[in-house]
């Protein structure tokens, strides 16, 4: 199957799934979106009123911001894949709950396991706390992390949530500086997994004595 069935088959499960919290019919689920073949998946916190309405990660003034993000660090938005970490809108747009994270985990973890995308950029401290639980999103932003999760070797740039940059013009100037020193990340990525292949080629050598 490809890539972009598989993930439509996520969507339908999650329509179909009677247990999970917040879904009270099909049309309340939002599912990820964007390009099954994507280098880059951003993850986000929940969809908000706009999400919801358009059943869509990232549409509204958030969206808009995270746009005007990408186009900084030269990155098209059709070659990525947005999604979230609850996959609809919590009421009055609240934090989500623990058990609403878990309970939506697993279906996360699938999108991951088809895309295997080679860097995860996490949007604000709930997608962050998944991969690096206890990183502080006030020092860890912007940087590059090497993370071993489940068996599978992931590099994650945590950033700040753009609902944070609207709300202060400090986070905003800072986000701003991380988006543009994405490539950077990127290109360091690409020379650590030659190394890392190189390492793997290179023939096994012991001395027993
Ligand atoms: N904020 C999020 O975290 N996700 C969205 O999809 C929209 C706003």
């Amino acid at each position: 199957m490809d890539k972009y069935k598989e993930l439509q088959k996520i969507k339908d499960e999650m329509e179909k799934d009677k247990n999970l919290p917040l879904v009270s019919r099909p049309e309340d689920v939002i599912p990820g979106d964007g390009n099954p073949d994507a280098e880059i998946v951003f993850i986000g916190e929940a969809g908000g009123y706009h999400e919801s309405i358009q059943r869509k990660p990232f549409v509204g003034q958030a969206g808009q911001l995270l746009n005007k993000l990408l186009m900084l660090a030269g990155i098209k938005r059709e070659d990525v894949y947005i999604t979230n970490m609850i996959k609809t809108r919590p009421p009055n747009n609240r934090d989500p709950l623990p058990e609403e994270l878990e309970a939506y985990s697993r279906y996360l973890d699938k999108e991951l396991e088809i895309i295997k995308p080679g860097i995860i950029i996490t949007l604000g401290r709930f997608s962050m706390g998944k991969f690096l639980p206890s990183a502080k999103i006030s020092s860890a932003h912007g940087r590059l992390y090497r993370v071993n999760w489940k068996g599978i070797e992931l590099f994650i740039v945590p950033m700040y949530h753009p609902a944070a940059s609207l709300r202060n013009g400090s986070v905003m100037s800072q986000e701003k500086e991380d988006f543009l020193r994405l490539p950077e990340a990127m290109k360091k990525i690409e020379e650590m997994k030659k190394q890392i292949q190189e390492e793997k080629n290179r023939p096994e050598q012991m001395e027993l004595i």
